[in-house]
């Protein structure tokens, strides 16, 4: 039996999220984004959350978060104003485990 191997697009497709859009589990502070000179974010999240917008802030949604905490460590300016997991019934649900 030949193995397919599935890149990431395609692994994380597989995944389903509920989205909480009243309470997001992760919040920054946009001012403190703004000062970072490092950014690791937008280079270390898995899912590719943390975007640049086109005045070159810091862009960020809780919906697809993979909930791994890399960014909560790798933040090294307190962007990241408060993390927690979802609340119960949101947030990913793996399908291969
Ligand atoms: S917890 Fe992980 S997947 Fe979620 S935003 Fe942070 S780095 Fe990305």
């Amino acid at each position: 039996m030949a193995i397919r191997v599935m890149d990431t697009p395609e692994l994380l497709s597989l995944n389903k999220f509920n989205v909480d859009e009243k309470e997001p589990h992760i919040r920054l502070d946009k001012s403190k984004c703004r000062s970072c000179q490092d950014r690791p974010c937008l280079v270390v999240c898995p899912a590719g959350l943390y975007r640049l917008d086109q005045e070159g802030e810091i862009n960020f949604d809780h919906a697809g978060c993979l909930e791994c905490g890399t960014c909560r460590v790798m933040c090294n300016n307190k962007g990241i104003q408060s993390w927690n997991y979802p609340r119960a019934t949101f947030g990913v649900h793996y399908r291969l485990g």
